[in-house]
């Protein structure tokens, strides 16, 4: 041991061990692990260490496919098993609603590039003679599942660190960390102290308890899991090959091979947490007793799907810990505002996620950037609410207790609410409004008015909602509709260096005094950082508007970017809130609140200025996200029902309303506008997606300058486009995709779609889609499967509504 290092992983299970790996992989040596007792020693020891690919968020499952790949070539240069069984795996569906779904999935994962099988029970029982065929429609099959060893995996992405200079330093607890004022840790540990310029924790178990050494509060929790392990059954003696593994979704269990006995896991749905604050710092080798009674239900429908392992006895049981996040995702990367503080850890499936954990986190640590989109496991997808400890025990509960359970586009599930809601909460609700949620917030999806009773059906369909949401549409295409603002960030920097800071954070030029402009912001690779819409209050004094749900993620970026001198940054995301209002009345609704002229003349299109209110000051935009003309009014939050109240006094004669989420979306569509997290992510570029037009490329510099130029010289493979997706022949239309349905072209597949709504007032199925560029030169007819079904779709030359924008600026 020695008594610096540029980096010490805290925790040898199978994450750590793979940070550890990958970081010498890439280039750095001088890094240790630190391990409490002997590698494994937490929650991986005793893992079934299954593997799938499959995800539903595409990215990760890129990331899941990357760990499978890695395990034969750990394995070849550590010389250590890692006990492959590549076995198959296939999902089953007993009843209809879920075999539309696996259909559905099928077609997303061909959108990856993953071929996947829908196989009949007859083709399942050949697989898998265990399972009991009736009330089966089907299933799902992917090649890329099976099994390794637990002990084995782990053990050779260690000594594949160590070869590559690597050390591992056993049966050492690190007891406590202190940060220098370099940024650098002193690591207090059994065998002595430690610095180390940054530390991982990659603690499983602990990691809440390796969190507050930092004085961090990560949303992560142990939870309890069983499987058992069944004595050798007869039907399988003469198997030639090993059954392919099976997850039963509507029975809760999932059967992998063990020898000739199997293993059976169970995903109750009256899971129990263990230890909260963390497994004891003496917590052994050891496992939990047996819960039988808790887990029965589930037991009962496994044994009835696999009726012959009724017929062999219970070789062993096991019940063991491992964590959870609030919604089911590990957290890794740097934790905001805390330097060199870096996390790999809450994974619930390390065999599936453990190889990507360790390259994501190495790439970041030595590149400055994760290499991909993954932001649905970065530790800034939360922020700290999510630690707090009834929202934390909610969620993970929900999750576990869903991890199954089929969960559809319209579906808002109800733990942890609600958390936070915004001033005018009770008159949307007064208003009928039928709420989702976003990091926290209590956000209007459609508005049911005069209608308590009405309840929402869960569907991949259009629901019982559609005539609703159809109604906010047209309130807004012919009189006006407001949106609580309360789901948008507001950022507000002020000071000397605002505007030099500014301009090179953001890849547009900056607007004048009293403008607004839309800035795609940049990371260093060029990929998109956020759309946010900037405003100049004046000469030094700016607002950014962005994604309500991306502070802490912008937060860090913001932070790691700022100067020591000369700029403010402050987040009034909750301190200030307000509505988008548009439509054509807009205007009328809006003048007589201000006392000042909004005529074209006076306050053009994307025009911006503070105001008075007479019972509150305001910041006042000319801008709109459905394509009518449209203004945002923010208030100090306390004042947002006031402002609420004159809006409808002034409004509602003229057929104001609310309008909702569901809403924005077919508005939006109408229009071709994307937003954040469907067309605009951290795998798209300006030029994918359409807003190069915005990116001032004649700046002398801004982040992201460089890869923008040379996309701009050598464009993208793929572009963003709109699709009008018709209804199959002799069929009346029902759905309209939701996003990550594959677009073909005669069968092949040529892009993606990122969103999809029914524009209600164009009377037509529309989606955004990634399409190859060159079909979109001269556009023949595709298809898009809609609920896995293919339908016919074109793609609009034009945007569906007011293609030459007159509206938003008449
Ligand atoms: C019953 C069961 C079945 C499972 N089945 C599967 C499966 O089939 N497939 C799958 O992918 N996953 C499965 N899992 C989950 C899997 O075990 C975890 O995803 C994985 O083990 C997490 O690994 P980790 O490295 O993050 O954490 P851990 O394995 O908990 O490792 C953390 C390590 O950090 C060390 N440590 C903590 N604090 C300190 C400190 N202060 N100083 C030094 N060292 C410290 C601990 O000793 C421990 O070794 C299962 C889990 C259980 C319980």
């Amino acid at each position: 041991m020695k008594s610096h290092y540029r980096v010490v992983v805290i925790g040898g299970g199978i994450v750590g061990s793979s940070v550890l790996y990958h970081l010498t992989r890439h280039g750095w040596n001088d890094v240790a692990l630190i391990e409490r007792a002997e590698l494994t020693a937490g929650s991986t020891w005793h893992a079934a260490a299954g593997f799938h690919a499959l995800n539903d968020d595409p990215n990760i499952a890129a990331l899941q496919g990357y760990t499978i790949r890695l395990y034969e070539e750990i394995e070849r240069e550590s010389g250590q098993s890692v006990g492959m069984h590549m076995t198959g795996g296939v999902s089953l569906a007993a009843s209809d609603e879920r075999w539309q779904m696996l259909k559905a999935e099928r077609a997303m994962y061909e959108t990856m590039e993953m071929q996947t099988t829908l196989v009949s029970p007859e083709e399942i029982r050949a697989m898998c003679p265990l399972v009991d065929p009736i009330g089966l429609k089907g299933g799902l099959f992917d090649a890329h599942e099976g099994y390794v060893d637990a002990h084995g995996t782990t053990h050779a992405f260690a000594i594949a660190a160590r070869k590559r200079g690597a050390e591992i330093i056993l049966r050492n607890r690190v007891l406590e960390l202190q940060q220098r004022a370099d940024g650098s840790w002193d690591l207090i540990t059994e065998k002595g102290n430690i610095n180390a310029l940054h530390v991982v924790n990659a603690a499983g178990l602990w990691a809440r308890r390796v969190g507050r050494m930092a004085g961090v509060e990560l949303p992560v929790v142990p939870m309890s899991h069983h499987y058992l392990v069944t004595d050798d059954v007869p039907l399988l003696a003469s198997l030639e090959r090993e059954f392919v593994s099976v997850t039963d979704l509507e029975g809760f269990t999932y059967l992998q091979p063990l020898g000739k006995g199997a293993v059976l896991g169970v995903y109750e749905r009256n899971p129990q947490h263990w230890s909260p604050d963390g497994a004891a710092w003496d917590y052994g080798m050891d496992l939990l007793p047996p819960d039988v009674e808790r887990i029965l239900p589930e037991l009962e429908i496994g044994y009835a799907r696999f009726p012959a392992l009724a017929e062999v006895g219970i070789k062993r049981w096991v019940n063991g810990a491992f964590t959870f996040t609030p919604d089911g995702n590990p957290l890794v990367g740097p934790v905001p505002g805390k330097r060199n503080y870096w996390v790999a850890c809450g994974c619930m499936g390390g065999f599936s996620q453990g190889g990507a954990i360790g390259l994501t986190l190495a790439q970041w640590m030595i590149h400055g950037d994760p290499g991909h989109d993954i932001f649905g496991m970065d530790v800034a997808r939360y922020g700290a609410f999510a630690a707090q400890e009834n929202y934390l025990r909610d969620m993970t509960r929900q999750f576990y207790a869903r991890r199954f359970v089929i969960s559809y586009p319209n579906e808002e599930l109800p733990a942890g609410r609600p958390l936070k809601t915004s001033t005018v909460h009770e008159r949307l609700a007064a208003d009928g409004a039928r709420f989702g949620v976003s990091w926290g917030m209590e956000t209007p999806q459609f508005f049911a008015p005069q209608r308590d009773d009405f309840i929402e059906n869960l569907t991949v369909r259009r629901s019982n909602a559609h005539g609703f949401v159809g109604d906010e549409v047209r309130a807004t295409r012919t009189a006006a509709g407001m949106f609580d603002a309360s789901t948008y960030a507001r950022y507000e920097v002020s000071g000397p260096g605002a505007e030099a800071w500014l301009d090179r954070l953001l890849s547009s030029r900056l607007p004048a005094e009293g403008r607004v402009r839309l800035a795609p912001m940049l990371g260093h690779g060029g990929k998109l950082m956020g759309d946010l819409t900037v405003s100049r209050l004046a000469a030094d004094r700016f607002w950014l508007i962005g994604s309500y749900y991306l502070q802490e993620w912008h937060g860090r970026w913001f932070r790691d970017l700022l100067p020591k001198h000369g700029v403010t940054l402050k987040n009034l995301s909750d301190s200030w809130s307000g509505f988008a209002l548009s439509g054509p009345l807009s205007r009328e609704i809006v003048q007589p609140l201000l006392g000042r002229d909004l005529a074209n003349a006076a306050f053009p299109f994307l025009s911006c200025a503070e105001v008075d209110l007479g019972f509150s000051k305001a910041v006042l935009a000319r801008l709109s996200l459905t394509g009518e003309l449209g203004y945002e009014i923010y208030v100090p939050a306390p004042a947002q029902p006031a402002l609420c109240d004159a809006l409808m006094q002034h409004g509602r004669g003229l057929g104001l309303r609310h309008i909702g989420n569901r809403a924005l979306d077919s508005l939006r569509l109408e229009k071709s506008f994307g937003i954040w997290s469907t067309e605009f992510t951290q795998s798209i570029t300006p030029g994918m997606c359409g807003l190069n037009r915005h990116v001032a490329f004649d700046k002398a510099d801004f982040i992201g300058r460089d890869s923008a130029l040379r996309e701009r010289d050598a464009p993208s493979a793929r572009v963003l486009v709109t699709l009008a997706i018709d209804a199959v022949p002799g069929k009346t239309q029902d759905a309209d995709p939701s996003g990550f349905e594959p677009v073909k072209l005669g069968g092949r597949l040529v892009g993606y779609t990122t969103s999809g709504a029914f524009g209600h007032w164009v009377r037509q199925s529309l989606a955004l889609a990634y399409v190859d560029r060159e079909v979109v030169a001269d556009p023949p007819p595709l298809t898009v499967d809609v609920v896995g079904e293919p339908h016919p779709a074109r793609i609009l030359e034009h945007s569906a509504w007011d293609a030459r924008g007159e509206r938003m600026r008449g």
